[in-house]
């Protein structure tokens, strides 16, 4: 017998058995599970605030601070407090949630001489404790971020000093099996509970920056595992949600430009394609911003949900026009399908809470809510993608809002600006995404050159 059938069966006629002993109402499971996810955490420990501005923090790369208070500065990454008060309202929010997800980029983004393999290794495990120390009853999932590793981006395929302190400071949340693979190559799997599977990708080894991977077709073996993993959690009728920090498909701000090598890219983009059925959501980081993505099949059918969150650190680079507010999430699943429910987006106003000397953390928005969709499955994720076309598409400018988290409400995103944006959601490979942005730019009257 099928298996999965049997599991089914066995269920089934257990609960029936307990209902009729008992004769009180079968017990349902809840009915939305939840799950943390914060990302990008970049602390800076030399902030601190100073009437000369180009002394406030070393991340600033000698840029002066615009504003700068206890919670830190847009040119800064995140003094320790900017963490601490995070952590400390998803404690005190009250959210009973299941697990973590923690999708990498602890250090600092400091010049390449002033870190070392010593200091990346006592960041991830400073802040490794400390979300010990805030959530000790919670499971976390970490990833590695291209700035977890030094210098940073140049993971290379094989274990190092790294991957092998990763694998020490994370052994209280992972099993043997996932340890082992995150030595030998910084991702691994584990099975989160019976039918729900978490995959934690080193998508770092396919980041353009990255040297040594350079001409590699397959770093670290991880594409082979990634498909023997995701087959042997389709035999076994697992769900999968996969956690990395370079996400795939486009960079929603730049021209035509991948956030990991266009090649690698390709490649991952199909075998999600060929697990759709099996992988129930992805989470990204790295771009520090607020965006989603939908992949479609061959076909042009929805068949995964992508979410890129924001991150905790509220760093712009000096020529960015606009940068982010720090932000932490909630996501909302269903306990039976493992489906994606809803996105519950969390912010800090820097401005205010440096002016008030108060980290007064908010609910920023709810995403069904903001934007009348059912759920955030791929095919709400869609609609919502289409909702976004019409050049005064209110969705799209509070899109484009949240993607900020809620820097600045007045800049408005339009032209080129609107057809990155726009493509980038719905179009994960390079046909696709061209066919997009060609189409989009011949509607405005200017060609492919000017993009
Ligand atoms: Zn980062």
């Amino acid at each position: 017998m099928d298996r999965r059938l049997c599991v089914h069966l066995c269920c089934l006629l257990s609960a029936c058995a307990l209902a009729a002993v008992s004769g009180a109402p079968i017990q349902s499971a809840p009915v939305t599970g939840k799950f943390w996810h914060i990302s990008d955490l970049h602390l800076d420990a030399t902030y601190h605030v100073s009437e000369d501005h180009s002394q406030v923090c070393l991340s600033s790369k000698g840029h002066e601070a615009l504003n700068p208070g206890e919670f830190g500065d847009y040119m800064c990454d995140s003094p320790y407090e900017l963490i601490l008060s995070a952590f400390d309202f998803m404690k005190r929010s009250g959210q009973l949630t299941d697990f973590i997800i923690w999708t990498g980029d602890s250090p600092p983004h400091f010049l390449v001489e002033k870190l070392s393999t010593d200091i990346v290794v006592q960041i991830l495990s400073n802040m490794t404790s400390t979300i010990r120390k805030y959530f000790p009853e919670l499971m976390v999932y970490p990833a590695l971020g291209n700035h977890d590793y030094w210098p940073q981006d140049q993971f290379p395929n094989s274990t190092n000093k790294i991957y092998q302190a990763a694998a020490d400071l994370w052994e209280p949340w992972l099993k043997t099996e996932a340890i082992k693979t995150l030595r030998a190559g910084g991702f691994y799997s584990q099975l989160v509970q019976p039918g729900l599977r978490v995959v934690s990708l080193n998508t770092n080894l396919y980041y353009s920056p990255n040297k040594v991977t350079t001409n590699m077709t397959d770093p670290a073996g991880q594409f082979r595992w990634l498909m023997e993993t995701l087959e042997s959690s389709r035999q076994n009728a697992e769900k999968v949600y996969i956690i990395a920090h370079v996400p795939i498909g486009y960079l929603p701000q730049c021209n035509s430009t991948t956030a990991m090598r266009e090649v690698h890219n390709e490649r991952l983009v199909q075998i999600f394609r060929k697990y759709g059925d099996v992988i129930a959501g992805q989470f990204y980081g790295h771009t520090h911003r607020d965006s989603v993505m939908v992949l479609l099949d061959d076909q042009g059918k929805p068949v995964s949900s992508v979410f890129v969150t924001p991150a905790v650190t509220p760093i712009k680079d000096a020529s960015e026009p606009y940068s982010n507010n720090p932000g932490v999430r909630l996501y909302k699943y269903d306990p039976r399908s493992f489906g994606m429910l809803d996105v519950v987006q969390y912010f800090l106003n820097l401005t205010e809470a440096n002016e008030e000397r108060k980290a007064d953390w908010k609910l920023e928005y709810v995403m069904t809510e903001a934007f009348d969709i059912n759920d955030v499955e791929p095919q709400s994720l869609q609609k919502l993608a289409r909702s976004f076309a019409g050049c005064r598409s209110e969705a799209f400018q509070k899109y484009f809002n949240h993607f900020m988290v809620s820097y600045d409400d007045t800049i408005v995103c339009q032209g080129l600006c609107k057809t990155r944006q726009v493509c980038a959601v719905q179009f994960l490979d390079s046909a696709t995404y061209s066919q997009c942005v060609e189409g989009r730019l011949r509607s405005q009257g200017l060609d492919h050159n000017f993009f």
